[in-house]
C-alpha cells in the first residue's frame, strides 16, 4: 500500500495503474475510519481491481461553530485498517495541499440542499461537493463509495457527477449499524455511555416510522408525531429535524407515496447524528 499526501504522486500512481486496464475504485473519507469506512472498501476491493481511499477532513464543509478542530484524526490506525482491507493507495493531503490555489470556484448544487441537513448547515453541501469534485478530478477513478448513512450526501454527489458530465459512477453502500441499531458514526466517539443509550432511539424511531408506513399510515404528520414522542423520551435528545421526504428531489411530503426517505437529526451531548431510511410504498 503506498500512502502519499501530494496530488502529483497520487495522479502519476492512478496513471501507471489505468494503461493496466484496471477498473480504479475510489472511497472519500474523512478518516476516524469505522466498519462504516469499512464496508465501503470492501465494496470497492471486491468490484475494482485498484482502490484508492483518502483521508481528508475537510474545513469547507464544517461551520465555524461546528467540530473541524476537535475532529479525530487517529492516522496511524486509519492506515492499518486501509493496509488490513487491501487498500493500494491511501491520498492523505493537509489543507494547503487540497486548497492551494485559493479556491474561487465552488460547486453549489441547487434545490437538493435546501432541505434536512441543507437547512442547518447552509455552506456544508457546498464543502462537499468542492471537495468531492476535486478529488474526483484528481484520482480520476471509474466508481466513487458513498454511504447511505450521509443520504443527502449521496443524493447531491450523484446530481453533480450528472449534472458536470464527470465520467465516474457514484455507488452508494448500505448504513452499517451497532447491534442496538445506532448507525455507526465517527462522531459517536463523542458520546457516554448513557448517551449512546440514547443515541439508539434514532433508530428505533426509524423502524416505527417503517411499520407505520407498512400498516397502510400515508399521513407524515401522524408519523412524526409518533417518532418526535420516541426521541423526546429520555429528555436528553435535542431534535434538529425529523423529515418525511421524497427519495429523489428530498421535497417533504405530506401525504407518503413512491420512494420516500425518512431523515432524522439530532443533537446529543456535543454529537450531531443523523440518519435515515428509505421506504419503498410501491405506490405512486
Ligand atoms: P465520513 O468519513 O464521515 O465523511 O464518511 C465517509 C463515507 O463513509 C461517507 O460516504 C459516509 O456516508 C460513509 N459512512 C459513514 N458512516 C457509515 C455507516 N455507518 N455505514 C455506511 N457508510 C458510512
Amino acid at each position: 500500500m503506498k500512502i502519499t499526501e501530494t496530488i502529483e504522486q497520487v495522479r502519476q500512481l492512478v496513471k501507471a495503474v489505468r494503461v493496466q486496464n484496471k477498473r480504479i475504485g475510489f472511497v472519500p473519507t474523512m478518516g476516524a475510519l469505522h466498519i462504516g469506512h469499512i464496508s465501503l472498501i470492501e465494496t470497492a476491493v471486491k468490484q475494482c481491481g485498484f482502490v484508492v481511499v483518502s483521508i481528508f477532513v475537510n474545513p469547507t464543509q464544517f461551520s465555524p461553530s461546528e467540530d473541524f478542530d476537535k475532529y479525530p484524526r487517529p492516522v496511524e490506525k486509519d492506515l492499518e485498517i486501509c493496509e488490513k482491507n487491501g487498500v493500494d493507495i491511501v491520498f492523505k493531503p493537509d489543507v494547503q495541499e487540497l486548497y492551494r490555489s485559493g479556491n474561487l470556484t465552488w460547486v453549489t448544487v441547487e434545490k437538493l440542499t435546501d432541505s434536512l441537513c441543507g437547512r442547518f448547515r447552509p455552506d456544508h453541501f457546498r464543502g462537499v461537493a468542492t471537495v468531492c469534485a476535486k478529488l474526483f478530478n484528481i484520482v480520476g477513478p471509474d466508481k466513487a463509495y458513498f454511504g447511505q448513512k450521509d443520504a443527502q450526501q449521496a443524493i447531491v454527489i450523484k446530481q453533480m457527477v450528472a449534472d458536470l458530465n464527470m465520467p465516474l459512477e457514484i455507488v452508494v453502500c448500505p448504513t452499517v449499524r451497532q447491534p442496538n441499531g445506532l448507525a455507526v458514526s465517527s462522531r459517536n466517539k463523542y458520546l457516554t455511555e448513557e448517551q449512546k443509550k440514547a443515541a439508539a432511539l434514532i433508530y428505533k424511531s426509524l423502524q416505527r416510522c417503517q411499520q407505520m408506513i407498512e400498516a397502510g399510515i400515508t399521513n407524515s404528520s401522524q408519523i412524526l408525531t409518533e417518532m418526535h414522542n420516541i426521541l423526546e423520551e429520555p429528555g436528553t435528545i435535542e431534535i434538529e429535524y425529523i423529515s418525511v421526504v421524497d427519495a429523489e428531489n428530498l421535497q417533504e411530503l405530506k401525504k407518503i407515496t413512491g420512494k420516500i426517505l425518512v431523515a432524522v437529526a439530532v443533537k446529543i451531548g456535543s454529537a450531531r447524528l443523523i440518519d435515515n431510511i428509505l421506504v419503498d410504498t410501491g405506490k405512486q
